[in-house]
């Protein structure tokens, strides 16, 4: 399982900056737990909040974390057109971004974070093909597939599920723009960050 290839770190500027940001990655890298890190500390970003027809995990709020909808009201945004893309993640619920919002922000002029996963970012690719693409990656692959385990959340079965996606997903780098290296959650943060364009004060 170790020969699978992961992305290095590439945070070179290689387009104009357009003021979206999407972050995407591989299952169990820690997309969650960086987006989670720079809504706590970097209030300049504005991150994208999510539809989704999940429910709420033990102290997720609405509007804040998610816009947690029924199936029907997902239906209803999709068949107005009201989302900028959507997708059904791990086979099980669909979640998507809310176009109106996301441009509203850009509108405003603010610094728009987008997490979402590998099918989001191609979609959000064909609408928006001048915003940055950022790939989340882990150290290597004996660190992602410690992570998907270790956090105990889901059957061995369904990991195994996952680690096959995982190779997949990982498989879709050089699709991205840049990588970022999830090695530690507040360095990724910062460097996501300052890849924005914003000042990454948790350096200092
Ligand atoms: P969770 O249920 O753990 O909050 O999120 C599960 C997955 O859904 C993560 O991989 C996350 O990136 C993805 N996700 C969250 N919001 C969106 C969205 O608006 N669109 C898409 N395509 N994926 C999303």
């Amino acid at each position: 399982m170790s020969d699978v290839a992961v992305p290095g770190e590439n945070t070179t500027r290689s387009k104009a900056r357009s003021g979206v940001t999407v972050l995407a990655g591989p299952t169990a890298v820690g997309k969650g737990t960086v987006s989670t890190f720079i809504r706590d500390n970097y209030p300049d970003v504005w991150l994208s909040v999510s539809a989704t027809t999940r429910t709420a995990r033990p102290g997720e709020e609405e509007g804040v974390h998610y816009f947690f909808k029924s199936a029907d009201e997902f239906d209803s945004l999709v068949e107005q057109g009201d989302l900028l893309e959507w997708a059904v993640v791990h086979g099980v619920n669909r979640y998507g971004t809310l176009r109106s919002t996301v441009q509203a922000a850009v509108d405003d002029g603010k610094s728009v974070l987008l997490e979402i996963d590998l099918q989001g970012a191609r979609q959000v690719k064909e609408a928006m093909p001048e915003a940055d693409f950022v790939f989340l990656a882990p150290p290597n692959w004996e660190e992602l597939v410690r992570r998907l385990v270790g956090r105990g959340t889901e059957s061995a079965e369904e990991q195994h599920r996952r680690l096959e996606t995982a190779k997949l997903e990982l498989a879709a780098a050089p699709e991205f723009d840049y990588v970022i290296v999830n090695d530690d959650v507040s360095r990724a943060a910062a460097a996501l960050v300052d890849l924005m364009g914003l000042t990454p004060h948790h350096l200092a």
